[in-house]
């Protein structure tokens, strides 16, 4: 079954009632400050038709969803090996930013999903890219056909401020001889990325391509082939969700990336892209009324990948 708008606005009445019982994300002032009581809902479908209900225009920090995008413009760059002998596939089972793996598995991290294993693919970008902020921007500006999408750059300096976990993330990793850049320039492009200011509708027509085998929405050529679609979606479904991705894949049943802003991405191959919106997290750093959306929603139009 198709979903309707009338269907994603009973949807997002029914997970209303759980505003309230997770927590903003507040290791930042620019993101403690945003209401709670926000919720949106956007799905893309592959020929360009976008339902959508709530607050679906407004833009949020992606965060974390960055890391799926940052991934993909290095698949482009670089060999797989050249990726994959630097970060790892596997799920971490610790915290987004965690670094406890680091010290015991040689300065590579689990996967490209959690902080340090971004760390490292903003470095890959770092070392093939003269203006990295810049290329990310124009890519993420044609794949959600919006040129108006920005940096936020109030929340990009205040991440800065608060820059010592990642750092020190970041230091671990190149004290292994993992890190080739110099850390801070490095550490100022990630956190532009989490910066990027997207509604659900952006989000959901920018990851369309992961759904359509690497096609991009309106495009005419890949941006990246159907061997790595398969590939970013198999890391999607085992990794984007943190230490949450097996309770995410239990009960939403899809490749999707989290963010602390609130946002998730959620991907049904070769049919659909859904956004949701909703800034309290769970104690894993997950949407959680972003998430429950996804679970009813994939209820109730019969989809999972599983
Ligand atoms: N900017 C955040 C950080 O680096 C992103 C984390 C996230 O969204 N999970 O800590």
């Amino acid at each position: 079954m198709k979903p309707t708008e009338q269907l994603l606005n009973d949807i997002l009445d029914e997970v209303r009632p759980l505003i309230g019982k997770g927590k903003v994300a507040d290791y930042i002032p620019a993101l403690a400050e945003v209401p709670a009581n926000k919720l949106g809902i956007a799905v893309c479908y592959n020929d360009g038709e976008i339902i959508q209900a709530g607050d679906s225009e407004e833009g949020f920090s992606i965060q974390s969803i960055s890391k799926a995008l940052s991934l993909t413009l290095a698949m482009t760059l670089y060999q797989p090996e050249e990726i994959w002998q630097r970060v790892g596939k596997e799920p971490s089972g610790h915290a987004f930013n965690s670094m406890i793996q680091l010290e015991l598995e040689n300065g590579i991290p689990r996967n490209p999903f959690i902080n340090a294993g971004a760390l490292v693919v903003s470095d890959l970008l770092h070392s093939r890219l003269s203006a990295p902020q810049y290329r990310m921007l124009e890519l993420v500006r044609k794949l959600a056909q919006n040129p108006h999408i920005c940096y936020d750059k109030v929340v990009a300096a205040s991440e800065m401020q608060h820059s010592d976990r990642n750092a020190s993330i970041a230091y671990l990793m190149r004290s292994f001889g993992n890190f080739d850049n110099e850390v801070m320039p490095v550490l100022t492009n990630y956190f532009s990325y989490c910066a990027l200011k997207m509604s659900c509708v952006d989000l959901a027509k920018t990851f369309s391509y992961l759904a359509n085998k690497g096609l991009p929405l309106g495009a005419k050529k890949t941006i990246i082939t159907q061997t790595q679609c398969k590939q970013m979606n198999a890391l999607l479904a085992t990794c984007g969700l943190y230490d949450g991705a097996g309770e995410f894949a239990y009960r939403v049943g899809m490749p999707g990336k989290s963010g602390v802003g609130g946002g998730i991405i959620a991907i049904v191959p070769g049919e659909m892209t859904i956004a949701v919106w909703s800034p309290e997290l769970d104690p894993s750093g997950n949407s959680l009324a972003g998430t429950a959306a996804l679970e009813l929603l994939a209820e109730r139009i019969g989809r999972s990948i599983f």
